[in-house]
C-alpha cells in the first residue's frame, strides 16, 4: 500500500516569509513549526518539503546557497523539538518569461509549482499514494499544486496566507481547509484523516 504523505511548502509555513533569504541567518521558524514536524515524525506521516527556489535562476544566489539554507533549516527544527523533514524537493528554475536569467536555471520546469513534478518524483522514489496526501501551503499555487496531484490543499494564514484568503494575492482559491498556521494543519490532518 503507498503512503500518505504531507509535502509542506517552505517559506510563509515553516519559515517565516522573508522576500528571497540571502543571508543564513535570517531564516527563522514560525511559532509551532517544528513542533508540527515532530508530530508528523511521531505518527509516522512522511513528511516532505516542495519548494520553488527561483534565486538561482535569477541570479541572485547560487545552489550551494539554497542547500546551505536547508541544511539550516533541518538544524532549527532538530534543535527546537527533535524534527525531521524526511525528504527536500526543491525546483531552481524559472522559465525566461516569469524572470530567468541565469542560462543554468532558466528554463520551464514540470517541477515547479503548482505543476506535480516534485510531487510524483518522490512518490516514485518513497512509494507515497498522493490521492491520500496532503499539501500544506500559504499560496494559492500550493493549493492549485495539491488538487493537480489529486491531493487535499491546506491554506495557513502565516506568510502570503491571510492575503490569499482576502483576495488580495495571487487568485482565488477554495481550499479543503484553512489552517491559522503549520500546528493547526497538522492537528487538522491527524484528527480528521487518519
Ligand atoms: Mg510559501
Amino acid at each position: 500500500m503507498a503512503k500518505p504523505a504531507v509535502f509542506l511548502d517552505r517559506d510563509g509555513v515553516l519559515n517565516q516569509e522573508a522576500g528571497y533569504l540571502h543571508q543564513i541567518e535570517d531564516l527563522h521558524l514560525i511559532p509551532g513549526a517544528a513542533q508540527a514536524v515532530r508530530l508528523l515524525n511521531d505518527h509516522h506521516l512522511f513528511c516532505c518539503l516542495v519548494s520553488n527556489q527561483s534565486g538561482p535562476a535569477r541570479g541572485y544566489y547560487s545552489l550551494d546557497h539554497v542547500e546551505a539554507l536547508h541544511e539550516r533549516l533541518q538544524q532549527l527544527l532538530e534543535t527546537e523539538a527533535n524534527a525531521t523533514l524526511d525528504a527536500v524537493y526543491y525546483c531552481p528554475y524559472l522559465s525566461p518569461q516569469a524572470g530567468g536569467t541565469n542560462p543554468k536555471f532558466t528554463a520551464w520546469s514540470a517541477w515547479r509549482k503548482p505543476n506535480t513534478g516534485m510531487l510524483i518524483t518522490a512518490a516514485w522514489r518513497y512509494d507515497l499514494g498522493l490521492k491520500a496526501s496532503f499539501v500544506i501551503g500559504d499560496k494559492a499555487t500550493d493549493i492549485d499544486l495539491a488538487h493537480n496531484a489529486g491531493a487535499k490543499g491546506i491554506l495557513v494564514q502565516t506568510g502570503y496566507g491571510k492575503a490569499v484568503s482576502q483576495g488580495d494575492y495571487q487568485h482565488h482559491t477554495i481550499p479543503d481547509y484553512t489552517a491559522k498556521h503549520l500546528l493547526d494543519a497538522v492537528h487538522w490532518i491527524l484528527q480528521n484523516h487518519l
